[in-house]
């Protein structure tokens, strides 16, 4: 830090400068974020909330109103008004309390996860001291309920089911594992981190779209991040749970707070203001009308993104997409060859051992789906001629 402070308008120039060149790499050909740019109309909410400490509820009485609003309305998307949650700092807090309340719940220290689980988990299971016993996939990608079911034992505290894995965006079979659930007596959490605010549109879009949520009695708590598909900006995760008894056991009270004790049950003490006011504000200018018709874009342009993979002979799906999130490989290139040679071309793509991964957000256009396609194929072609020449040496 320097002596002297700078001119305010060279620092803020300066600042815009490094800001934004990130902003335009984000926009322009990044298909491998599940955040989407916020709404200009969040990012003025998020500014009318910034001063407000939601951790001290007793002075900041609006916006704990608003964040109760907030846990009711995705609590009544996800067939529960009367969920009780917060607004954290994203999927990976919002799963953390999740095996934290199972684990002092149930007083038990085994989780159940799928393999196409988010590194969350693992995170969790490290900070709680869980043994994690990993369900292999079926070929379909969704988890093994068999496998998961011959795991519960006396010692397990939760099973996990994702609803829209990171990978994929495929949904594990959530009605069986509730089953399982209230049979063995055992959490179930749902990560609908991702899909939380895609499925229920697309159901009301005509989509086939399996039950995921507390509309199954299994189901204990769910995972719904704003800041992914519900167009919020960061750090907007979400947290819900069946009812109070369930957070009864990491609920802690703070006796010193300004604004008089408060009980709360979210990792951190001190919680932004900001991003609940922007979830807020978002949920009542959108509707559901305003999110289905973001969910019938995105799934546009996944079909779109689907047709041109199909109809190239280079490429390959790794499996139909149920949401907006596609994976991709080519059937002559390792994905790591094919994920180099796309960011060679200035694509941003998540890599995973199978395929890359394309996220279709409402931030990106059919203009951008079409040059994605025309270079995936170029790259795909490439490995054709690679392979022959490798033939005729
Ligand atoms: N759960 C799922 C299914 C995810 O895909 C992710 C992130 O991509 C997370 C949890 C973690 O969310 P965050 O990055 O907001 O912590």
């Amino acid at each position: 830090m320097r002596e002297e402070g700078n001119d305010p308008r060279a620092v803020l120039e300066e600042l815009v400068r490094i800001v934004e060149e990130d902003v335009s790499r984000f926009t322009l050909r990044a298909l491998g974020s599940m955040c989407s740019k916020p709404l200009p109309i969040a990012k003025i909410a998020y500014l009318i909330g910034i001063e407000s400490n939601v951790g001290d509820a007793g002075v900041w009485k609006g916006v704990a109103r608003l964040e109760k609003e907030v846990v009711e309305d995705l609590g009544a998307l996800l067939s529960n008004p009367k969920a009780v949650g917060a607004i954290v700092s994203g999927g990976t807090e919002a799963n953390i309390l999740a095996l934290w309340a199972a684990r002092n719940y149930t007083k038990k220290r085994e989780v159940i996860v799928p393999a196409s689980c988010h590194v969350s988990f693992y995170k969790a299971a490290d900070l709680l001291g869980l043994k994690v016993i990993e369900a292999p996939l079926k070929s379909d990608y969704t988890v093994d309920v068999d496998f998961v079911k011959r795991n519960i034992t006396s010692k397990t505290a939760a099973i996990v089911g994702i609803a829209g894995t990171t990978a994929l965006g495929v949904v594990d079979p959530i009605e069986e594992l509730s089953e399982l659930a209230l049979e063995k007596g055992v959490y179930l959490h749902v990560d609908a981190a991702f899909g939380g605010m895609v499925l229920p549109f697309l159901k009301e879009l005509g989509y086939e779209v399996p039950e995921f949520d507390f509309k199954l009695e299994g189901v204990c708590s769910i995972t719904v991040d704003p800041h992914k598909m519900g167009l919020a900006p960061i750090p907007a995760g979400g947290i819900l749970f069946r009812d109070d008894e369930l957070i009864e056991p990491i609920t802690f009270e703070t006796p010193y707070l300004a604004g008089g004790g408060v009980r709360s049950f979210t990792i951190t003490s001190t919680r932004p203001g900001g991003p609940i006011a922007a979830v807020w504000v978002l949920l009542r200018v959108l509707g559901r009308r305003g999110y289905r018709e973001i969910v019938r874009k995105c799934m546009r342009l996944t079909e779109m993104l689907v047709r041109g993979v199909e109809g190239e002979e280079g490429l390959e799906l790794l499996v139909r997409p149920v949401m907006n999130i596609v994976g991709v490989r080519a059937k002559r290139l390792s994905v790591r060859e094919l994920s180099l040679r796309m960011r060679r071309l200035g694509w941003l793509l998540s890599e995973f051992p199978t395929h890359l991964r394309i996220v279709l957000m409402p931030h990106h256009t059919e203009e951008l789906i079409r040059e994605l396609l025309r270079d995936l194929k170029r790259v795909a072609l490439k490995g054709r001629v690679k392979l022959r020449a490798a033939l005729k040496a």
